[in-house]
């Protein structure tokens, strides 16, 4: 008799089942579908504005970039992706300056933590979501994010120019002037120092 009754009792557990079963696979049936059509949706997905796919430098609209090479992008990366080459250029104005050489980036050691843009003094890098970066090689994820040739140094305006001769030649008085004054200084110390020990032999006589 209870062997009937497992048996019945099995059955409607079973049917009860199959209708919760039934009521998901028809729920999601009519359920709008969100699986993304790549790569056919290339040109109408929208990608989230912070997504992080790869590392840029900043170009402007003249082709300039705000980077000074000064490293601390490389100094903040935990993986040593970012390696910078930097050279020492003349200015029109007579002085050096440290200008980038290369920047280079592998992105196949990238963990996106991002020290490197929050750290860069000159807001000249950042994170742009172009995630289309699949390779067959993995050296060409090494990537050199200063593409573009530098631009000359721009030439001086002759004020510029006048104002510098102008600074020169005040340097090269002002230290013919210190010269002056210390040759001075030394010969009165050396005419004090004989006047001294002169007057000491005289007194010794
Ligand atoms: S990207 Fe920024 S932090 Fe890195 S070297 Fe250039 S200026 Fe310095
Ligand atoms: S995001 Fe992080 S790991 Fe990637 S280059 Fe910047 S500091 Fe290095």
């Amino acid at each position: 008799m209870s062997s009937v009754k497992d048996y019945f009792s099995n059955l409607g557990s079973g049917i009860v089942s199959l209708f919760q079963g039934l009521t998901v696979t028809g729920k999601e049936f009519v359920t709008p579908k969100i699986t993304e059509k790549y790569p056919e949706n290339r040109e109408t997905h929208k990608y989230p504005e912070r997504f992080r796919a790869i590392l840029e430098l900043i170009y402007d609209e003249e082709g300039k970039h705000r980077c000074i090479g000064c490293g601390i992008c490389e100094r903040s990366c935990p993986n040593g992706t970012i390696t910078l080459q930097t050279k020492m250029v003349d200015t029109p104005d007579g002085k050096k300056k440290r200008k980038l050489d290369k920047y280079s980036y592998d992105l196949g050691s990238c963990t996106f933590c991002q020290l490197c843009v929050t750290n860069c003094p000159q807001d000249a890098i950042r994170f742009v979501n172009d995630f289309e970066q699949a390779v067959f090689t993995r050296s060409k994820l090494v990537k050199q994010l200063n593409y573009l040739p530098e631009p000359a140094e721009p030439e001086l305006t002759p004020e510029q120019k006048a104002a510098i001769e102008a600074e020169r030649q005040a340097k090269i008085e002002a230290a013919k002037k210190l010269a002056a004054e210390r040759k001075a200084a030394a010969e009165k110390k050396a005419a004090e120092e004989a006047k001294d020990s002169e007057q000491s032999q005289n007194e010794n006589k």
